[in-house]
């Protein structure tokens, strides 16, 4: 039996990258099957959306996407598709590990931390409106007991089935009395079910600094939406930044796995940039899909060919210009041989 797998190709860089991807899971033995389905600015004139109805029936079908990066459409009146897709289909956890590489330029030489997203509502829910018109204006920050405890036990299933010790939340219930207040009573209610899991909170503005002075104090971290899309880009800072960064959006029944970073549009069919996070998306993926030996071979044969640097895109290497770089698809190959 092959699983069935929805793949996005994306727009810029993303196909270069996905194709990367797909040659690595592919070289894991894993049995694939590729519902290929084109979104984003490429299908948006020929289709008239970014986000044709067949894209999230795919997803429906076979369960599980591998993404590439979409460009956001700006002035054409279409919603970001990746916002549409996490709505449409529920995708209400973003989960983002953010682990040192070895041989990946950074302050710190041991960070291991999960970020775990409310992917749906506070400030990201979209209501706002103008008040007095170009003098003040309002944005709604929704934060409900169903969402909270959704995303709490979330965290804490992942720490349970993946061996982490600690889950903390982070939230600003000094200011926001209400609704962060919410989250944070939540949370605390949700640690109580989890006494093999050890749980503490902290503010979002203190929370910052300590992840930037001792970061691996931190193990499982549980954000509403918005502190969640600031500190996720924290963490990947503290990794080596985006070329490194894996992410997966996971709902009830349907998963979207796809890198943190964007299109990079300007280094589109040059062969050229980092598939490291696409191919750790698809470690995840693996994952997802219970295949863990599979996604356990990938993260070590991406951190061995990082290790020796020498098959490496140009910004993993000491200076960008570095004439010994590889291109997308000779990165993927090494890590692939490295399986
Ligand atoms: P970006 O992440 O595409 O690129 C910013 C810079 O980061 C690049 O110029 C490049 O220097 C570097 N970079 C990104 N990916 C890299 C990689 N794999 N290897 C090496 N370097 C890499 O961000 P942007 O320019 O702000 O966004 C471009 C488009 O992507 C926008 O339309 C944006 O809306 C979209 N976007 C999509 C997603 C998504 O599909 N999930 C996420 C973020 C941004």
């Amino acid at each position: 039996m092959s699983y069935r797998v929805t793949l996005i190709p994306g727009d810029g860089t993303g196909p270069e990258l996905v194709q990367a991807a797909c040659r690595v899971l592919e070289a894991t033995g894993v049995p694939f099957e590729w519902d290929v389905q084109e979104a984003g600015e490429c299908v948006l004139a020929r289709e008239g959306t970014p986000l044709p109805e067949r894209v999230l029936e795919s997803i429906r079908r076979n369960g599980v996407a591998l993404k590439g990066p979409i460009t956001t459409p700006v002035g054409t009146g279409f919603r970001s598709v990746n916002v549409t897709l996490r709505q449409s289909l529920g995708l209400y956890a973003n989960l983002r590990p953010a682990r040192t590489i070895p041989g990946v330029r950074t302050r710190f030489a041991e960070v291991d931390l999960v970020i775990v997203r409310e992917n749906m509502e506070d400030l990201y829910a979209g209501i706002e409106h103008e008040v007095i018109p170009g003098q003040a204006a309002e944005s709604i920050k929704i934060i409900t007991r169903a969402a909270s405890e959704r995303i709490v036990r979330f965290a804490f299933e992942y720490a349970r089935r993946n061996g982490r010790h600690k889950v903390t939340a982070v939230h600003k219930a000094n200011i926001m009395k209400l609704s962060d207040g919410l989250f944070l009573h939540v949370a605390q209610e949700v640690a109580a079910q989890y006494p093999d899991i050890a749980f503490e909170d902290r503010i979002i503005d203190n929370m910052c600094m300590q992840l930037v002075q001792k970061p691996e104090l931190y193990d499982v971290l549980v954000l509403p939406n918005l502190y969640g899309d600031i500190v996720s880009d924290l963490a990947s800072g503290l990794v080596g930044g985006l070329g490194v960064a894996p992410g997966a959006n996971i709902g009830e029944r349907w998963a979207v796995f796809e890198p943190v970073h964007g299109s990079a549009p300007k280094y589109a069919g040059q062969n050229k940039v980092n598939p490291t996070a696409t191919i750790l998306s698809g470690a995840l993926l693996l994952r997802h899909l219970g295949e863990t030996r599979a996604a356990e071979r990938v993260e070590a044969a991406v951190r061995r060919v990082i290790g020796e640097g020498r098959q490496v895109t140009y910004d993993l290497k000491p200076t960008p210009d570095d004439p010994t770089a590889v291109g997308t698809q000779e990165m993927a190959t090494a890590i692939a041989a490295a399986l």
